[in-house]
């Protein structure tokens, strides 16, 4: 796949036609000139219509005005503005879909300006019948490095909650909701999660889980469109698109704050309690 990202506005609609055909949006516009005819309304003739009317005072005729001759102006053709697709726009469920083909479609995605500074895609690793996903923020320099999610020392603490869970990474599913690290580690932006998260979203339904876990607020916020505080929304069960959901704290917030993982392990226990796991009880 070409990498320059697309300059002039054909371009970037093209790019934009593309990114909503991998998202199997296809008829997401409709060409006019397909489009019946609108009926026309007729029109009265206005000699009728004077008929009709109560006599009106004659006009006055006024002299012809000469007007000079209207040049045609050559027709400069007008791109449709397409902005970019909202988080909130992708959600209809896609039927048959897998991992295989989503990761297909992302390719060498070239969609966000993330793609400029990455080493590797980190598209999601785990078991594709899992009954559990946990969804971070965007890759760190370990993933990059490694083209694998939660594998630097955020991830190593993650591991330990999982197993602590009675479970195995293998058992679960891991993505994010950028597939490019964010350079420095920071936030990504609104734009670029918008670009990205569909695809995590297709994850999602591709693996159908019993529970979502969010590991911090920008995973909650792509997934529950939400701007409340991750205080406010942590710890009780929420709905994703019929899935229960549970926002808890980031690992690599854990390792900053030690304490908060209490609050982390009672969260956990109410998603062992829905998978069926024995609950343990840590003194
Ligand atoms: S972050 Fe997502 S949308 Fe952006 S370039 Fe990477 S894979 Fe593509």
């Amino acid at each position: 796949m070409d990498s320059t990202p697309p300059q002039t506005p054909r371009e970037k609609l093209e790019a934009w036609l593309r990114y909503y055909d991998d998202l199997n949006l296809g008829a997401f516009y409709t060409d006019r000139r397909t489009m019946p005819k609108r009926a026309s309304k007729k029109r009265v003739p206005v000699k009728a219509l004077a008929s009709k009317a109560p006599a009106a005072k004659k006009e006055v005729e006024r002299p012809a005005i000469a007007h000079a001759p209207v040049k045609a102006t050559p027709t400069i053709p007008v791109l449709p503005v397409i902005s970019a697709p909202s988080m909130f726009d992708v959600t209809e469920r896609i039927d048959g879909d897998t991992l295989e083909r989503i990761r297909e479609d992302l390719g060498e995605c070239t969609r966000c300006r993330l793609h400029t500074t990455r080493n590797k895609i980190v598209f999601g690793a785990g078991n594709t019948h899992a009954q559990l996903i946990f969804v971070g923020e965007g890759p760190g320099r370990d993933e990059d490095m490694q083209g694998l999610p939660f594998v630097g020392r955020a991830g190593k603490l993650l591991t330990q909650m999982i197993e602590a869970m009675g479970l195995t990474r293998d058992q679960v599913y891991i993505a994010n909701v950028v597939k490019c690290r964010p350079p420095e580690n920071r936030k990504p932006e609104e734009d670029e999660s918008a670009t990205c998260s569909p695809f995590l979203y297709r994850q999602i339904d591709a693996i159908a889980p019993k529970a979502i876990v969010c590991l911090g607020l920008t995973a909650a916020q792509s997934l529950l469109k939400t701007k409340d505080s991750i205080s406010k929304i942590r710890g009780q069960w929420l709905d994703y698109r019929g899935t229960k959901l549970m926002v808890t704290y980031h690992p690599a917030y854990l390792l900053r704050n030690p304490p908060a993982k209490r609050e982390v392990w009672d969260d956990l226990q109410k998603v062992m309690a829905l998978l069926g796991l024995k609950v343990k009880k840590v003194s």
